[in-house]
């Protein structure tokens, strides 16, 4: 197996830059740390996965990333900002940044497949892209090939950039030289904690997702949420930003330089009236390239009947 010199290093990571990613790291693709893996499975043990069931799956190929592609040398990580531009008016239900957008699973398989072509001919190694579906422990590896750190919001922070990134991997043959882990931790700093509306984030750094609104809005298609959700969900009808928008490392987030990621017409007008006048087809067809299509139409006028109904965010 070639073993790519520092050259080829610097080429694939100034490739990373030119299709827009943001950084870009790589870390050995040997199997998750014992410590990692003991944290998965008691969140799941506990149940604080809530409605995510396809969480308990998949638990071997999350441990090592040599059962997605044989003979894996190396975890290339990167990352996208979507940090939008222009933002929803008041008076808009809102929708999480990540989804403001195209589905972002289209525009990262987009680039990080070209990134895996350019790879495949330099290297002459075999690749294999993940995009969030597929089942990586993508923080980690992210943490472990230098890009960032692991907040108490349980999201990937790039020092000095925020958290507002869309993670995406390509596992590869080819032996590249790691890069060093990040070390940095949120210290003292628990605003994420405290900001929290439903109490879902633990000082120890583990997130109830049977709590987290951005789970509930999306992940649980149930006819009826529990009532406690009406009380503060505030305005929010596709996902929550607020453990991210409190955090001291978003304070000077820039925008993305991707202008797929900047808010569509329909995501700018979504009034409950807009909402409520809304039929099947027309959801499908308005929604057919966001990520609010995983939500389906009868999750969207649930949440959209929930929402305003108790305080304001
Ligand atoms: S997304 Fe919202 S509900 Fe979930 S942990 Fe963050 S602040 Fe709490
Ligand atoms: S708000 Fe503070 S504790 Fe929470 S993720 Fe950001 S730095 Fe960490």
């Amino acid at each position: 197996m070639p073993s790519p010199s520092i050259d080829i290093s610097s080429s694939i990571k100034s490739q990373a830059r030119s299709l827009g990613f943001d950084a870009c790291g790589f870390a050995a693709a040997a199997p998750v740390d014992d410590e990692a893996v003991a944290r998965y499975d008691r969140w799941i043990e506990q149940g604080q996965h809530g409605c995510m069931r396809w969480a308990e799956g998949h638990r071997d190929l999350r441990r090592d990333p040599a059962m997605l592609l044989e003979g894996a040398q190396t975890v290339i990580s990167l990352a996208l900002n979507y940090y939008p531009s222009r933002f929803q008016p008041s008076d808009a239900l809102r929708v999480a940044y990540y989804a403001y957008g195209r589905d972002y699973h289209e525009v990262l398989r987009e680039k990080l497949t070209e990134l895996a072509h350019f790879i495949e001919q330099i290297t002459h190694c075999a690749t294999r892209p993940c995009v969030d579906s597929a089942p990586i422990r993508e923080r980690y590896w992210a943490q472990r090939a230098g890009l960032g750190f692991i907040g108490r919001n349980n999201c990937l922070i790039l020092p000095g950039k925020g958290s507002f990134f869309f993670l995406g991997e390509i596992v590869t043959t080819a032996q590249l030289p790691p890069d060093e882990p990040c070390t940095m931790t949120c210290g003292d700093c628990g605003k994420c904690i405290k900001s929290c509306p439903t109490g879902a984030l633990h000082d120890d750094g583990t997130v109830d997702a049977s709590r987290c609104l951005s789970c509930l809005l999306i992940e649980n298609h149930d006819d009826e949420l529990p009532a406690w959700v009406g009380e503060v969900i505030g305005n929010r009808v596709v996902g929550c930003d607020s453990c991210q928008l409190c955090c001291p490392h978003n304070a000077h987030a820039v925008s993305t330089t991707v202008p797929d990621f900047e808010p569509t017409e329909a995501v700018m007008t979504l009034t409950r009236e807009r909402i409520a006048s809304m039929k099947p087809g027309d959801f499908k067809r308005t929604f057919a390239h966001s990520a609010i299509s995983r939500l389906r139409y009868k999750t969207l006028q649930r949440n959209a009947v929930l929402a305003d109904g108790g305080k304001k965010a």
